[in-house]
């Protein structure tokens, strides 16, 4: 086989792969606690799903046009309207499958080779993939729970020059605020800070602004372009149904930017996967557009789960957890646990860890190797709360176990 260099250079996503792991071995009769998957585990509500039995029933079930149906479009520019106050319209819109593809359009139409996008770590696992296959390079800007996961404007000027001093072009900026995997969630006057920077060295941003309403402790999001109008010519926001209304499956995502841009994204689009299913696009559109009391009541489960995994996290020796303001995520570090043995074998790093909590304790958590820090493990807490009770009983006597 002579695969392609960009081929060779890509790996599985670590997110989706664990996932797979977890259900296989459940398949297999395995007692397993998932704290894997990223995605929500309750049902799309009955009114989106009617919506889709309805477009099946009507006959929309023929191509669409590629960018997304022009009602489905019309909504996307009312919801920027109502929740973000950014105005588009409807051709600075594209309709994706998945945001995660809206994304990888946005790499490909900003980034080539001797390019360089600036990630905040630790980040979301597709993000650093998705610029290698791009041609392009990326940087990342390491935090840690000390800043509440949170760059300065100091580290984002001092990695731009960095950039420059290497001859490189630093051409946009991935902001991911509420982020997966840490949950850090940026003030206004924190994006205000950073926006002008971007300003001043004409840096694009890509702001990937999916769990905008899983947030918690009274904390409010703002989009970047919303507070910082002079970045709206070099910004794309990337958002989708995904987490918002539990419809993972549907593979609904979408992009908002310059008309150029967007244009050239659903050439990509129309060259690649054609348009969006037609029936989750009806399905969005019910989203978007029916009554957003789901939305709430899911972001209530969501936080309770949250302060339950954190303090018992929290009272295990060995491991911290910082309390997220969004998302579903947590991220403790457990490099506290790191020199630890079991049999013989020592625990050097998160992935060691995680490899010893699915084998010995069967329960499943994402290394944090491939967020960009191994002293860490991602735990979605998108579960039961049954299951995140018998997930964290397991952890605690496993740790016990080490010696
Ligand atoms: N961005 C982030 C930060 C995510 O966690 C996800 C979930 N995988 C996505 C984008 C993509 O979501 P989807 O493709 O399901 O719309
Ligand atoms: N966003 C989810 C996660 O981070 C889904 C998996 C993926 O698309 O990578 O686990």
């Amino acid at each position: 086989m002579s695969l392609s260099e960009r081929a060779k250079k890509i790996k599985p996503s670590p997110t989706l792969a664990i996932t797979a792991k977890f259900k296989a071995m459940k398949a297999e009769g395995i007692d397993v606690v998932g704290f894997g998957a990223g995605e929500p585990d309750f049902d799309t509500p009955d009114h989106i799903k009617e919506a889709a039995i309805k477009a099946i029933k009507d006959g929309m079930t023929k191509y669409t046009p590629v960018g997304g149906i022009p009602e489905l479009k019309k909504a996307i520019v009312e919801k920027f309207k109502r929740d973000n106050n950014l105005e588009y319209t409807v051709d600075q819109i594209l309709v994706s499958p998945g945001a995660k593809f809206s994304l990888y359009l946005a790499m490909q139409v900003l980034l080539q080779k001797g390019d360089v996008i600036i990630i905040p770590a630790p980040y979301w696992v597709s993000y650093s993939d998705q610029a290698l296959l791009a041609d392009a390079e990326f940087r990342l800007i390491h935090t840690t729970e000390k800043t509440g996961f949170k760059i300065t404007p100091e580290d984002l000027e001092k990695t731009i020059s960095e950039v420059k001093s290497n001859g490189l072009n630093p051409k946009v900026f991935l902001l991911n605020s509420p982020s997966n995997p840490t949950g850090a969630a940026y003030e206004a006057e924190e994006l205000k800070e950073i926006g002008k920077i971007l300003v001043k060295h004409g840096l694009w941003v890509i702001s990937d602004e999916i769990y905008e309403f899983l947030v918690y402790d009274g904390y409010k999001h703002h989009s970047i372009v919303a507070l910082v109008p002079e970045l709206k010519e070099r910004a794309i926001v990337i958002n989708g149904v995904s987490k918002t209304y539990s419809m993972t499956g549907w593979r609904i995502g979408y992009a908002a930017g310059p008309v150029d841009v967007i244009k050239a994204m659903t050439n990509i689009q129309s060259q690649s996967t054609s348009n969006p299913t037609s029936i989750s696009q009806a399905a969005a559109l019910a989203a978007l557009t029916g009554p957003q009391n789901c939305v709430e009541e899911m972001r209530k489960e969501f936080d309770k789960r949250r302060t339950y995994i954190v303090d018992r996290l929290d009272s295990i020796d060995g491991i911290s957890c910082f309390k997220p303001k969004g998302a579903f995520y947590v991220f403790p570090n457990v490099s506290g646990l790191f020199g630890k043995k079991y049999g013989d074998k020592v625990i050097n790093s998160a992935t060691d860890f995680a490899e010893y909590l699915l084998e010995e304790a069967k329960v499943a958590v994402v290394p944090g190797a491939g967020f960009g820090n191994d002293n860490y493990v991602r735990m979605s807490y998108a579960t039961s709360m049954e299951e995140i009770k018998r997930g964290l009983d397991r952890i605690e006597e496993a740790v016990k176990k080490l010696s």
